[in-house]
């Protein structure tokens, strides 16, 4: 636990962005440290109130916190080694942290591979990558990961020439929707968006798989790497840019 420790000490909770009203920088330091040396149900529950009471969501609101996708690799580095009681609160925290960013709609963060990602999406990343430990946590975990399935993310590593648009061949991630959904094209800062995206072929429904995905309307150069699509439908359309 010493490195997730210092981890939660590396981050400026006081600098993450969130409604002044709800969210309560101290809460998640505090909060994230004490659920990290839990050792049994009573202590897990209070850290589990100091995160869900303004820390990274703000249950009584459902309002979910940019601070929640900074502490999601604690919170599973929580739920692989910390006290049970203490893991089984973690995954609570994503749960309802998931669940509100999924209604959120205009919250976005930056991540290694986008620059205003819908918070959703990112925090559903961060569970993928977690994968192998909450597929062996029972219901719970399966259906975590399927929740975060459904906020697909396709990095694209080659596009195209094909009729009137372009193929984009590259790693998808989660489970891509029946039909043809619309989506975010993000590339170098900017989202723009795409009206509808058709998967030529499917990958396996959990974790990174090759796949293609043909686009109308745009040039290759436009879909070029590292171009990264994500449902259209997780945010209110393009706002950064
Ligand atoms: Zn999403």
């Amino acid at each position: 636990m010493r490195e997730v420790l210092e981890a939660i000490e590396a981050v400026d909770w006081d600098d993450l962005p969130g409604p002044s009203d709800l969210y309560d920088p101290a809460r998640a330091a505090t909060g994230l440290r004490a659920l990290a040396t839990a050792t049994g149900l009573v202590p897990a529950a209070d850290a589990g109130s100091l995160l869900a009471g303004g820390g990274l969501v703000h249950d009584h609101s459902g309002t979910v916190f940019p601070a929640a996708v900074v502490a999601a690799p604690c919170l599973l580095a929580i739920a692989r080694h910390g006290h049970p009681e203490a893991g089984a609160t973690a995954l609570g925290l994503f749960d309802d942290a998931l669940a509100f960013a999924t209604r959120d709609g205009s919250t976005r963060v930056a991540t290694p591979y986008a620059e205003a990602v819908p918070i959703c999406c990112a925090l559903a990343d961060h569970l993928r990558g977690g994968a192998d430990l909450l597929a062996a946590r029972g219901r719970e975990g399966k259906r975590l990961l399927a929740d975060a399935a459904e906020h697909w993310r396709f990095d694209v590593q080659e596009a195209v020439v094909e009729g009137e648009g372009v193929a984009a061949f590259g790693i998808l991630a989660g489970r891509f929707p029946d039909g043809t959904p619309a989506a975010e094209l993000h590339r170098a800062g900017r989202v723009a968006p795409l009206e509808r995206v058709v998967l030529h072929y499917p990958p396996e429904v959990y974790g990174g798989s090759d796949a293609c995905l043909s686009v109308d309307g745009v040039r290759p150069d436009e879909l070029a790497p590292p171009a990264v699509l994500f449902p259209a439908r997780c945010g209110p359309g393009p706002t950064a840019g």
